[in-house]
């Protein structure tokens, strides 16, 4: 009775053994189904003989042959118990080469390949189950390039983990987030309650990039744009609704709004969005970009007294491009650097052949933080100032904050190596960063632009006034000058000539000209004087 119990134990173990090792390992080989053929034709085996040979009275050798047979059993048994441990691990594997396979090293965050694979998957649920719709949102970091640049890809690193982690707490547990490349990021939002319900996760992710980040122990800003495209309405399957959603973005970009939601208006520059880099390469090499001006006056005597230049792009199609419809995607893509280069080639000439009319006017023109950490950015300029003959006194490259930001000894180098040679250096947008008047300490600069936000709706109390006012003091007790942009009126105009403000630039003064505008206005000019 003992063994007829044992065996029938056995064989149900040996089965339910085998059976879940059949399960798992039947895609690796037939050789299994062999093995639990195997298992249970001998406990069968077993079984019956036990049965016969205790049915008639065993003899001592039936007996012995019987455990045999037990023994036997046992043995596969352990066979058996083994190789299932061996599958459990080559399937605990497999998954885990699976998910190492379809997820990013850095961030963990499923990839762009299993994100398609998932977004397809959605589609076809979602074409079954009309008429529920889903949203793809497809980020991308701004400034991140620069940050990599400027501070090594290690905090790179750092920070895209940071952001990953953010992104996640911005989103719901049942949303897909995935990193599609570099900084690009894509959200899944499946299912979608209506539209109010994707533009407040938008909302969300867009926050929770405001706070700035801890790298190496300094506060790093970097922002995020955000381009939305709907399933069904704006694409049927996963490319084109990518597309569309990447269209929203840079279309974000361009117009540097956080949150753009694809619109059929968009259909018409779809192309357009796409290739706008590679037509801006073709275009600056082409040398079909053209430097405006925009004349600086001189508070104390109301003279025009320098100029900026600001570059603008004539496109076939969309009509005259203004900077920011392409310098942020030009920064994002590496362009920025040849943009500049083209810009300085123009100025230069410009300055030489000023300088050979007897005109002298000085220029500043934008340089991209890039530029100052780009090594050959002051072997360019040197060799261009030597081979326009243009005098270095009179060229002034405006760098925003964020350029001084990171205190790279590559920009002090720049910096300093160009002042020795005369050319001045003009801190830009001033109040829009971090507004430290330390940079004013640490870098030869010799003036300060308040930003045009400041200035445009200038009154004379108020927070504008105030922050204006103080910043014309504080940089006067530096010995630096201070330049107001933006000036639209003439009551701006003389509050800023009241508070000791050195230069203004604006609409007041004139739009930026093309050469002949300028040259037209130069030799017209009476300088203003408000009563
Ligand atoms: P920015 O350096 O702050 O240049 C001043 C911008 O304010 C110009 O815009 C100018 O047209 C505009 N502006 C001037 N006066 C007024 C005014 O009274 N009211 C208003 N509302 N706006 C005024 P623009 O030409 O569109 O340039 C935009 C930005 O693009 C520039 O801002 C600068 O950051 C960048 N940029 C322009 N040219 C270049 C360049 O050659 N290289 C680089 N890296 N950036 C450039
Ligand atoms: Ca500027
Ligand atoms: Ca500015």
């Amino acid at each position: 009775m003992t063994v007829l119990l044992s065996a029938a134990a056995l064989l149900a173990v040996s089965l339910l053994h085998g059976g879940k090792l059949y399960r798992q390992a039947r895609e690796l080989s037939g050789t299994w189904v062999l093995l639990l053929g195997l298992i249970v034709l001998l406990i069968l085996g077993y079984l019956t003989y036990a049965t016969t040979v205790l049915d008639r009275g065993a003899s001592a050798v039936e007996l012995l042959i019987a455990l045999i047979f037990l023994g036997g059993s046992c043995y596969v048994w352990m066979v058996n118990t083994i190789s299932q441990t061996v599958v459990d691990k080559m399937t605990r594997l497999a998954a885990l080469e699976r998910h190492r396979a379809n997820h990013d090293d850095l961030t963990a965050l499923p990839k762009r390949s299993f994100f398609m694979t998932y977004l397809n998957d959605a589609i076809r649920g979602r074409e079954r189950d009309r008429p529920k719709q889903a949203a793809v949102i497809m980020m991308d970091l701004d400034r991140f390039k620069f940050i990599n640049d400027t501070m090594g890809h290690y905090y790179g690193d750092i920070l895209l983990k940071e952001v990953a982690l953010r992104l996640h707490r911005a989103i719901r547990r049942t949303d897909m987030l995935a990193r599609l490349g570099g900084d690009e990021f894509g959200v899944l939002i499946d299912p979608v309650a209506d539209s109010f319900h994707v533009s407040e996760i938008a909302q969300h992710i867009v926050s929770a990039l405001e706070e700035p980040f801890a790298v190496e122990g300094q506060p790093v800003d970097v922002g995020i744009s955000v381009g939305i495209a709907w399933f069904p309405d704006h694409g049927a399957d996963s490319v084109s609704l990518l597309k569309r959603a990447k269209a929203s973005l840079l279309e974000a970009k361009r117009t540097q709004a956080n949150i753009v939601t694809y619109h059929k208006d968009m259909a018409s520059r779809d192309p357009d969005q796409l290739n706008i880099l590679s037509e801006l390469r073709g275009d600056i090499e082409q040398d079909q970009l053209v430097v405006h001006y925009q004349p600086q006056l001189e508070v104390k005597t109301g003279k025009i007294c320098s100029v900026e230049a600001l570059v603008r792009w004539p496109h076939p199609r969309l009509g005259l491009l203004s900077p920011d419809e392409f310098i942020p995607l030009a920064e994002e893509n590496g362009l920025i650097n040849h943009l500049n280069y083209w810009v300085i080639d123009i100025v230069l000439l410009q300055l030489s052949q000023w300088e050979a009319d007897q005109i002298g006017l000085p220029i500043s023109t934008n340089v991209s933080a890039l530029n100052l950490q780009d090594k050959k950015f002051l072997d360019y300029l040197i060799t261009g100032i030597e081979k326009t003959s243009a005098l270095p006194r009179r060229l002034k490259l405006e760098i925003t904050e964020s350029a001084l930001m990171h205190e790279s000894n590559e920009a002090l180098t720049v910096i300093d190596t160009l002042t020795r040679l005369g050319v001045k250096f003009s801190i830009d947008d001033f109040g829009t960063g971090y507004s430290s008047f330390d940079y004013l300490k640490k870098f030869p600069v010799e003036e300060i632009k308040i930003d045009k936000s400041f200035v445009m709706n200038l009154k004379k109390e108020g927070d504008d006034s105030l922050i204006i006012r103080s910043t014309i003091d504080l940089a006067h007790k530096m010995g630096r000058s201070v330049v107001a942009e933006g000036v639209e009126s003439k009551d701006a105009f003389k509050l800023l000539r009241r508070w000791g403000c050195d230069k203004v630039q604006g609409f007041y003064v004139s739009q930026p000209l093309d050469i002949d505008g300028l040259n037209n206005l130069l030799n017209k000019w009476k300088p203003k004087r408000p009563s």
